[in-house]
């Protein structure tokens, strides 16, 4: 299969993207993590143009001046992300996509905003808000 899968809770949103992803990696932004209500939240990404709907269409929430996150209006369910600090690309919460990841995380980000109480067991870089490669969503008003 060269697409990924995945749906909400209630599968009322079904969506289907080409691969390969962007990337996936493991955000502790606090912006992620209340929004989805969790520690963390793991993020895939695809060009928006590589993503189809299938079912009912997601709603989009204005979470920031640059951003919106997406979800399924029966369930509540977050699912997408999509701002103009990464113009073009949707990200999708991977823990939704029930199969066709394609690849294994590359990265904890924004690990200065992690939760005290999480404990991180890998190798994996941790990478905090201040890196060059996170200064695209940097500078976000309502992360200041
Ligand atoms: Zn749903
Ligand atoms: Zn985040």
């Amino acid at each position: 299969m060269n697409v990924l899968r995945g749906s909400c809770l209630c599968g009322a949103v079904r969506f289907e993207a080409d691969l390969p992803t962007l990337f996936l990696c493991h955000c502790h932004c606090h912006w992620c993590r209340v929004a989805h209500g969790a520690a963390f939240v793991t993020w895939t990404g695809v060009k928006a143009e590589q993503l189809r709907q299938l079912g009912a269409e997601p709603f989009w929430y204005r979470s920031s001046v640059r951003s919106e996150r997406g979800g399924c209006g029966v369930c509540g369910c977050r699912l997408f992300y999509r701002s103009t600090s990464s113009p073009g690309e949707v990200h999708i919460a991977a823990a939704s996509v029930t199969h066709g990841i394609d690849r294994k995380p590359s990265a904890h980000i924004f690990i200065d905003e992690k939760v005290s109480w999480l404990e991180i067991g890998d190798l994996l870089p941790q990478i905090p808000g201040s890196d060059p490669r996170l200064r695209r969503y940097a500078g976000d008003p309502t992360k200041e």
